[in-house]
């Protein structure tokens, strides 16, 4: 009976072809619980759909699921080949509803953070990904973006957790150590972007102009940083409903940040994640700019969340519209200069790509994230450049309201245009949308309708020339009041030149008392002639993690009498999330003999301590590289290392491999890793036998 059932599913799965234009799934509701020891994830299903054809079998996507149908379920339900079958005699144009339980370990897609390593200061925390990484793996869903459904789901989360996910959060329930948390939506939505996120957070709370509660949440021991993380929060979300001009389309907004997160932000909807290293003390906030990624993920909201993509060859339709109008925001916020700068580093990168006859077109299935963002941006900017602000205005506003809640295609958009414009844009489509190769000359055009970049450009132009034919113009571009960008590429235009005949312009380049001007001379002014000296460490107290960083290592290599001086003033500062001071500090403490020498295996071990898992990647990656540099590993951090080769953020896995790679290239490391073997997981032991 089993096996006869089996063929049927198998073959029905093999001629299945479009889902989509068999049945429409409507709704989801879902109680989703995680076991935090087992790492895995249960739940109860009850999803209806309405078919559109007579068929035998509909599929829910469930990667690795063992499934147990509800008691008496009128339907067969079996998992097969990571796909839920449900199966009956189905008619056209009727609801069914079909309910099962569930039982999962994903892999990817929902992450348990830190739950084994215990670090206080880094509490346990679960979130998920959907997008490039697929929602199945641990809820029964749509892998197709095409269906989207009304998802109402509970989860269970050990009681002393927040629970942060899609909709509105609509009851909570305590039963015994557990708490439930039941969200409801209204407007349906692709599976990619349902999430959740689980932790020890704090709500701000806040409201929009019409009304939608706006909440922001950070880790409950970073709540004094409320203001300088979510400093322009209220401001974004006001200047982007305006410009767009289309309500808000979900319940509400709600911004988390969380730990060892795989890019800088996701737009789940009416849920950003976004990476833990955006939350920034005041000083922080100079440096690293959340506006962006807040920005960014708040216009995918609706290009993306509220109209969909119908396909991969039209991502563009949501990286291009949501880069936009981050810009947008940052225009608004930071000013046209900065908004010019941002996009003429853009067209200079896609025209070097251009010119190697490397560019993409836009409309096109596996276009990297410089041509889906960046150049995406740019044809948006182009048009509306050509149609003018009140056309694209309102072929834009014409085109959400079209397509909400529906997914769309780049003729979509293009026809709406066209529409409002009464003209064809067969032309621009040709040269934007089609094209491989960027339009280089028309951006350049529109770059030099602006004044700023006219003047950046006749300093670029000197890049190449002999310090004495230019030193007017650099001086010139030093003058007061100084732009943060022309002041900047007059520091960079010093680099390996003549000291002695620098240091003027140097000098002037610090009196400007700008932030950014005096973080170029810090990056780049390595080695300081005593001329400076005083000057350079007034750059030790600047409101900036970054230059703080260069400049406590630049002085300390420069003038090794005063090291201990140095590291006296910069003991107490931790920098960024990432800590990129403090473990700096660490190191040149430890090569420094005579600064705390009864010290020193004290202060090995803060620095040591902080490759294992548990602290941020971030953090990790820091120490691993400054232990490489002192040369010193003990058998633990070797461990850490080897545990680090199957991080889920590619970058920090492909850091581990390639320093363990390094490694054990060294006969003396290897010999101390050969020696610990024994002490690897099963796992390790596999990847360390077939790598080496
Ligand atoms: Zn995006």
């Amino acid at each position: 009976m089993m096996k006869v059932l089996l063929v049927i599913v198998i073959s029905a799965h093999i001629c299945w072809g479009q889902q989509t234009e068999k049945v429409d799934f409507l709704e989801m509701n879902a109680s989703v619980e995680m076991d935090t020891l087992g790492y895995a994830v249960k739940g109860h299903i009850e999803i209806t759909f309405k078919t559109l054809q007579n068929i035998d079998s509909v599929y829910l996507d469930g990667v690795n699921m063992k499934i147990e149908p509800k008691e008496n379920s009128p339907y067969k339900i079996v998992e097969d080949n990571n796909k839920i079958w449900i199966t009956s005699n189905f008619k056209k144009n009727n609801k069914y509803t079909a309910e099962f339980s569930y039982e999962c370990q994903p892999q990817q897609a929902l992450y348990f953070v830190g739950f084994e390593s215990g670090i206080k200061a880094y509490p346990s925390q679960i979130w998920t990904q959907g997008q490039g990484k697929y929602t199945s793996h641990w809820l029964p869903s749509l892998d197709d973006s095409k269906d989207k459904l009304i998802f109402n789901i509970s989860y269970l989360a050990p009681k002393n957790y927040k629970v942060i996910a899609n909709g509105k959060l609509t009851r909570t329930q305590t039963k015994a150590n557990h708490k439930l948390w039941q969200f409801e939506m209204l407007n349906p939505m692709s599976s990619y972007l349902v999430g959740v996120v689980m932790g020890d957070f704090k709500q701000i709370k806040s409201k929009s102009k019409q009304g939608t509660p706006l909440q922001m949440y950070l880790e409950t021991k970073h709540a004094d940083k409320a203001n300088s993380t979510y400093k322009y929060h209220d401001e974004i979300f006001k200047f982007l409903e305006n410009k767009i001009n289309i309500n808000y389309p979900w319940q509400n907004f709600k911004q988390v940040p969380v730990r060892d997160f795989l890019y800088a932000g996701m737009e789940n909807t009416s849920l950003n994640t976004f990476s833990e290293e955006f939350v920034v003390d005041d000083t922080g906030a100079n440096d690293k700019s959340f506006v962006n990624i807040q920005a960014h993920e708040l216009a995918h909201q609706w290009f993306g969340n509220m109209v969909t993509a119908a396909s991969s060859k039209h991502h563009w339709l949501q990286e291009g519209f949501a880069t936009f109008y981050a810009l947008e925001v940052e225009r608004d916020i930071f000013g046209e200069d900065y908004y010019f700068f941002k996009i003429f580093k853009t067209a200079e990168e896609l025209k070097s790509l251009s010119d190697k006859g490397k560019g993409q077109a836009l409309v096109s299935t596996d276009a990297s994230s410089l041509t889906y963002y960046q150049k995406g941006a740019w044809a948006l900017i182009l048009l509306r450049d050509m149609v003018g602000e009140a056309v694209f205005q309102k072929a834009v506003e014409n085109y959400l309201n079209t397509f909400a809640f529906k997914t769309v295609t780049t003729e979509d958009f293009m026809a709406e245009v066209e529409l409002v414009y009464g003209k064809s844009l067969q032309n621009f489509k040709d040269k934007w949308l089609y094209q491989t190769s960027f339009q280089s000359k028309e951006a350049l055009e529109f770059l030099k309708s602006n004044a700023f970049i006219q003047e950046y450009m006749k300093l670029v132009a000197f890049r190449e020339t002999r310090l004495a034919l230019k030193i007017e113009q650099l001086d010139e571009a030093l003058d007061f009041p100084v732009n943060d960008y022309l002041g900047q590429e007059a520091v960079y235009q010093l680099n390996n030149e003549d000291i002695e005949k620098s240091i003027p312009l140097y000098k002037k380049a610090l009196e400007t008392n700008n932030l950014y001007v005096r973080q170029a001379v810090a990056n780049s002014l390595t080695s300081i002639p005593k001329a400076l000296k005083t000057d350079y460490e007034s750059l030790l107290d600047d409101e900036s993690y970054t230059t703080q960083e260069k400049a406590l290592l630049h002085l300390w290599m420069s003038f090794p009498e005063e090291r201990t001086t140095y590291l006296e003033q910069m003991k107490a500062r931790d920098g960024f999330m990432d800590k990129n001071i403090k473990l700096l500090w660490l190191t040149l403490n430890l090569a420094t003999p005579d600064y705390e020498p009864s010290q020193k295996s004290k202060t090995y071990n803060a620095l040591s301590q902080y490759t294992k898992a548990g602290y941020p990647y971030q953090i990790r990656r820091h120490a691993f590289g400054y232990l490489y540099q002192i040369d010193t590993y003990t058998p633990t951090n070797y461990k850490d290392l080897m545990q680090g080769v199957f991080h889920p953020v590619w970058q920090f896995k492909k850091f581990c491999r390639e320093l363990l790679d390094t490694l054990m290239a060294d006969d003396k490391h290897r010999e101390a890793i050969l020696a610990l073997v024994d002490d690897f997981t099963v796992k390790e032991k596999t990847f360390f036998n077939n790598r080496y």
